[in-house]
């Protein structure tokens, strides 16, 4: 375990971040995208790739033999961390966007039928939608969409109104990486499981704000990738039901995932290997246990008050700072949208994440972008892969700044900063 105090002895675990800019010293708020690298994860990487460098579960070598016990390592880690019950529930995968292709692939081509439906979030990622229309489109299928409110929130009672026995999967956002407020997963669990219908939940951001515990929370599949949570890219995990796993058929056909193989028939391997064709990214998929063991200490003792005391900070405060900008609307404030609306218990549903995005009158996202970069802030802007939720609220494109715990007060303060100066130099 790591033994940090303070949010600069956090920033100085990440060699990235003491990095300049045009000059300037980095503000990296672009974390919704991706996270920066611990040291702890960048030593594991050089140490595989200059000795433990072999494919793993092939040979009876030394080196494949370490190989695979990181591997393996790393999947009992991401077991613990997520609290699954057991390695065969952790499928390895390159990311979200594959966990997710996976279960529409390999789920849907046994459960869905013609006439039958699917439902997403109306917050979802390109990567929760178009798989899904993908499957619909082979099987003769549709998708129904939970609407989003005005203030970012899911319309339960509209989502309840979708349920029913032609509904074969519910796929939902966590927490959106547009408009960054906790969702109701469980609730909607609750209400599929008494339709008997399961559930995946997109994790990509969830997984990075909430503790996540796949028992507790009861879905039935649950995608997120590695590089958004410190781990290096490339790695991802899908956590499934066993029961579901084992009656879907595999995915992707190869290497590893077979037990015997003829000219005539093929049987797969158990769980997990099935869902793992081919030469995985055995060393990305290995930087998952020390990435999530410092995802873990950030979580426990005196630094997870720290951490929750400056993030409430910052978000208290863009959240005030951005709404004094002339012409400037912020998306899906959630609670905070409401006068006098009761403030969720942190982390829970409801709640708002340190991730805002908004748009400026006058000031095109890009403008403001390209500007900010100069002056060192690094933002989003864009579609952020969710043109349906941009349709949505009436744009085609937003700005997003995304906080990690690596991230300071003063860097908000400074990113406010440079945007008034910013929006003086585009009016
Ligand atoms: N879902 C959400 C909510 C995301 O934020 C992202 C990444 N922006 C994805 C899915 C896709 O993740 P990846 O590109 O790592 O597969």
């Amino acid at each position: 375990m790591y033994s940090m105090n303070s949010i600069d002895e956090i920033r100085g675990q990440f060699p990235a971040l003491g990095q300049k800019v045009w000059g300037k010293p980095l503000v990296y708020l672009d974390n919704g995208a991706t996270s920066q690298k611990p040291q702890c994860v960048i030593d594991l990487v050089d140490k595989m790739h200059c000795g433990a460098n072999a494919n793993v579960h092939r040979a009876m070598h030394k080196l494949s033999d370490d190989a695979t016990a990181l591997y393996e390592g790393a999947r009992e880690k991401v077991r613990q961390f997520i609290n699954a019950p057991a390695r065969e529930n952790i499928i390895f995968t390159s990311g979200t966007t594959a966990s997710i292709n996976l279960v529409a692939s390999s789920f849907c081509r046994r459960f869905l039928g013609e006439g039958d439906e699917i439902i997403v979030s109306g917050d979802s990622h390109h990567s929760n939608i178009v798989p899904w229309q993908m499957a619909c489109e082979a099987a003769g299928a549709s998708i129904k969409v939970i609407p989003v409110l005005e203030n970012g929130m899911w319309d339960m009672e509209a989502f309840r109104g979708l349920v029913g026995n032609k509904v074969k999967i519910v796929a939902v956002e966590h927490i959106s990486n547009v408009l960054g407020i906790v969702n109701p997963v469980k609730e909607v669990i609750e209400v599929a499981h008494a339709h008997g219908i399961p559930v995946l939940v997109d994790g990509a951001q969830g997984i990075v704000h909430c503790k996540v515990d796949v028992q507790e929370m009861d879905c039935d599949f649950y995608a997120f990738s590695g590089h958004k949570i410190y781990a290096a890219t490339g790695s991802g995990v899908l956590y499934g039901r066993q029961e579901l796993l084992e009656k879907m058929p595999p995915y992707m056909g190869g290497g590893d995932m077979v037990d015997t193989v003829t000219f005539g028939k093929t049987t797969y391997a158990p769980l997990p290997l099935k869902f793992e064709a081919g030469t995985p990214n055995f060393i990305a998929q290995a930087s998952l246990a020390p990435a999530l063991e410092f995802a873990q200490s950030l979580r426990e003792g005196e630094i997870a008050r720290v951490i929750e005391a400056e993030e409430r900070k910052i978000i208290a405060y863009l959240k005030e700072e951005l709404q004094k900008i002339e012409g400037c609307t912020v998306y899906g404030l959630g609670w905070m949208q409401q006068e006098g609306a009761q403030e969720p218990v942190w982390g829970a549903p409801g709640s708002k994440i340190p991730l805002f995005s908004f748009n400026i009158e006058g000031c095109f996202p890009s403008d403001l972008a390209q500007l900010l970069d100069k002056m060192g802030v690094a933002v989003r802007t864009g579609l952020m892969c969710c043109e349906p939720l941009m349709t949505r609220f009436g744009v085609t494109s937003m700005v997003r700044v995304s906080f990690l715990p690596y991230n300071t007060f003063a860097e908000a303060e400074h990113f406010i900063t440079s945007l008034h100066r910013a929006v003086r130099m585009l009016r």
